[in-house]
């Protein structure tokens, strides 16, 4: 595993469970507001050290019995070659595993809920399907994005879909759009963007034409409630 970073503790990434917070190194998108821009260059441009992992399982040891998961994300996790069995060595040693995703590698997240290695998944949506060329480093098929999401749906014991909402990546229509890509969703979580951050792209953050007021998350939400189970604004 590349790991770029590591959060000894965390009560608000995993749902119901005290966590850690491994951050893996390298990302397949260029999503400009990203807020972990150190993260998304390749493992082998980064410069600094990567985290030993051999150190985060003898931190886990240690910390049996006070907390609860691990959350691994990134970065993009399932770029990880060795993922699964990172997960599977969580799960010997007792923890929950909650996996943030964005969506590019079905194969790896079917063979972890296959396998029973992730208790959890949050999958970004970014936009609708004809937008994801705006947010993606190298051509990829987005069918892949639309088998994610059912297999989430279909087979994880608990996940959230979850968005970024932010201009040209999200209006109304496109709202619509995602809706219909995950219609019948338990949880959808609607993120405004944040200017307080450090972004990919710093250009982003100086118009204000990419930024939702709340008015506007909230009528984006009564658009995406037409489609999911329940959502929530954050
Ligand atoms: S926000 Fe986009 S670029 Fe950043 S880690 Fe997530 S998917 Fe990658």
């Amino acid at each position: 595993m590349h790991i770029g970073g590591f959060q000894k503790n965390s009560l608000i990434d995993f749902p119901g469970t005290i966590a850690c917070v491994v951050f893996t190194q390298g990302c397949n998108f260029i999503c400009p507001y990203c807020h972990n821009p150190d993260l998304v260059v390749s493992p082998s441009k980064k410069t600094g050290d990567l985290y030993d992992e051999k150190e985060i399982f003898q931190f886990l040891e240690k910390r049996k019995g006070f907390l609860e998961g691990v959350v691994i994300t990134g970065g993009e996790p399932t770029l990880q070659t060795d993922l699964t069995l990172f997960c599977e060595k969580i799960k010997q040693m007792g923890y929950r595993v909650k996996l943030d995703s964005n969506g590019t590698r079905p194969e790896t997240v079917a063979k972890l809920l296959n396998n029973q290695l992730v208790d959890f998944i949050s999958m970004d949506i970014k936009t609708s399907i004809e937008n994801y060329n705006f947010v993606i480093s190298r051509k990829f098929d987005t069918d892949k994005i639309v088998k994610s999401i059912q297999l989430l749906i279909e087979k994880a014991p608990a996940y959230e879909f979850r968005t970024t909402c932010s201009r040209p990546f999200v209006n109304q229509e496109i709202m619509r759009d995602i809706g219909e890509m995950i219609k019948g969703a338990s949880k959808y979580i609607l993120q405004k963007c944040s200017r307080k951050i450090v972004a990919l792209d710093p250009e982003f953050l100086k118009s204000d034409d990419n930024f939702f007021s709340d008015k506007q998350m909230f009528e984006l939400k009564n658009i995406i409630d037409e489609y999911v189970v329940s959502s929530v604004v954050r």
